[in-house]
């Protein structure tokens, strides 16, 4: 059934694909299984590879890319930044800091950020927030402090994180893992509550589970957990890494519940797709626990990514790309939930944001993958049978039509 497919990328990998292939092989370590395609220039939500092929990228980096690839505004910034300071490390001042953290506490409507560069640095920072707040402010016992967090979860890749995994292949092997985590099935405001104690100083969650599938928690569970934390004096931290910043159609997934969080964390597209710049966001009483020496990151809030970052929010603060993303949402919709008739068992979207769960009797999320990427069309399987559609905001109505006629001959090829 396969054949024809793997004959078509066999040849793809033989040309001049082959040799950047070979040599991704054999320097560097296997932390990833990624498609035959060997990308060299992105412009817009199109990407072409080393051989001219051109393709619509419905990843979007993981929607680091939700401004589409090389967006002429963020270019630009970052150019103009690179002529004049990169890095100054935070043991100085730069003038591109200030404007950013000011624009960005006012799009979060919080007190003050604190910037780092990837999305698990943002996910320790908070952690370490949220015990350090625990024990200065909620007054817990020193080292007794314990976090809810939910299975299924995805914050990033660094020991304290999987250690509160619940995917085997992330967390295998990479023990002793650190204690005073307590995990609940997502969307289980009564297991939050049970797990809730007089040291539980945080509950961490995805607003929606994106590595997780694009899984959308019951209606209510975010108001419910909101109300939750509140009453039991317990922030409630929103990792947006993934599904802030306009994806969904708002800036944050939190918004659709009219809910705001102690804590927001942010990444991914925060970098406009450019650099890595992630931050987390949060009132005064509860940042003021951070102090000199007590937590820091030599490029975290340089100029470059302060430069960028601004631009991103200034971009984010017009409203326009969360619009546009809830106007993809009605052409993804009706779009998408016709392709069960051809071997999609279950279809979730929240603005530009999809995940569907194909019959496992048919293919798998990778297979499924792999026959979009012949077709045209980069995506990439959650898990098992389960894959996600993240195109770039800046795709075209043209764009998601093509995307989605393209799922549907993979599925009935
Ligand atoms: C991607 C992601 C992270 C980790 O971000 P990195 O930049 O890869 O470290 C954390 N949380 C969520 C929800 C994510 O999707």
């Amino acid at each position: 059934m396969t054949t024809a497919q793997e004959s078509t990328i066999t040849t793809r990998a033989d040309g001049p694909a082959r040799e950047h292939i070979d040599l991704v092989e054999t320097y560097a370590a296997h932390n990833y299984h990624p498609l035959d395609v060997v990308i060299s220039r992105g412009e817009g939500a199109w990407v072409t590879d080393v051989e001219g092929r051109r393709y619509l990228d419905a990843l979007a980096g993981y929607s680091a890319l939700n401004f589409g690839h090389s967006h002429p505004r963020l270019v630009e910034r970052a150019k103009n930044q690179l002529d004049h300071l990169t890095l100054t490390s935070r043991a100085f001042h730069s003038d591109q800091l200030g404007p950013f953290a000011r624009d960005l506490a006012a799009l979060t409507c919080k007190d003050m950020i604190l910037p780092m560069n990837t999305g698990a640095e943002a996910v320790e920072t908070a952690l370490k927030v949220a015990r350090r707040w625990g024990y200065d402010v909620k007054g817990v016992a020193a080292d007794q402090a314990n976090i809810v967090t939910m299975a299924g979860n995805f914050h990033g890749r660094t020991s304290t994180i999987v250690s509160f995994s619940t995917d085997e292949d992330a967390r295998r092997a990479y023990g002793p893992y650190m204690p005073g985590f307590r995990v609940v099935p997502y969307g289980d405001v009564a297991a939050i509550e049970e797990a809730i104690d007089a040291n539980t100083v945080a509950v961490l969650l995805e607003p929606i589970q994106g590595e997780g599938g694009v899984l959308i928690p019951p209606d209510g569970f975010l108001r419910e957990v909101r109300e939750l934390c509140s009453r039991r004096s317990v922030l409630m931290v929103a990792d947006e890494v993934q599904s802030g910043l306009a994806r969904t159609g708002r800036t944050f997934a939190c918004d659709h519940e009219d809910v705001v969080p102690d804590v927001y964390v942010m990444g991914k597209a925060l970098g406009g797709g450019i650099m890595p710049v992630s931050a987390i966001a949060a009132n005064r009483d509860v940042l003021d626990v951070i102090t000199p020496g007590s937590h820091g990151s030599t490029f975290g809030g340089n100029p470059l990514a302060s430069a960028i970052g601004h631009e991103v929010v200034a971009m984010l603060a017009t409203g326009e790309f969360q619009e546009r993303a809830a106007q993809m949402e009605q052409i993804l919709r009706p779009g998408l939930e016709e392709l069960t008739a051809h071997g999609v068992v279950a279809v979730r979207v929240r603005g530009a944001w999809a995940g569907l769960d194909v019959d496992p009797a048919l293919m798998t999320g990778y297979e499924l993958c792999r026959r979009m990427a012949d077709r045209g069309v980069l995506a990439k399987d959650a898990h098992d049978s389960t894959i996600r559609l993240a195109p770039p905001l800046v795709a075209s109505d043209e764009d998601l039509s093509l995307m989605i006629d393209v799922v549907r001959d993979s599925l009935t090829a």
